[in-house]
């Protein structure tokens, strides 16, 4: 069997890596520092393991910053336009979570879960998605 592909890229598309199978998690998150980080009200990420990446290219940064779990978190952007184009996380073993908006694919698996619903705005609903926090 064959499974699918899919390639995540930034913006300006320098940037961009190819993920094969399945996501093992599709999640939303609402917490303030998503928020800054997309411009948006939420985060949408999927989990893959690191065994996913098939390929990677162009030229990354990193910035890690300290999470609201205490542990770290990393961001991959593009250093030309600034897209996060995937995270790695402390407590992300040997995974790495892309940004889903990055696949250019309204119809990628959508979010199981929301985090940090506290800071979700009153006017937004996911339809089908579990508050997970
Ligand atoms: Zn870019
Ligand atoms: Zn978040």
């Amino acid at each position: 069997m064959v499974s699918v592909e899919r390639a995540a890229a930034c913006v300006c598309g320098q940037l961009r890596t190819t993920l094969r199978g399945e996501p093992r998690r599709v999640y939303a998150c609402h917490c303030l520092e998503c928020q800054a980080t997309t411009g948006s009200a939420m985060a949408h990420r999927a989990i893959f393991p690191d065994a996913a990446v098939v390929e990677r290219s162009g030229e990354v940064r990193r910035w890690r910053r300290t999470g609201s779990s205490g542990g770290w978190l990393e961001q991959a952007f593009c250093p030309t336009c600034g897209t996060v184009v995937w995270m790695t996380a402390q407590a992300l073993t040997a995974a790495i979570s892309v940004s889903v908006g990055c696949f250019r694919d309204p119809a990628f698996p959508p979010p199981v879960a929301a985090h940090w619903t506290v800071r979700r705005p009153p006017w937004l609903r996911l339809a089908g998605v579990a508050d997970a926090s």
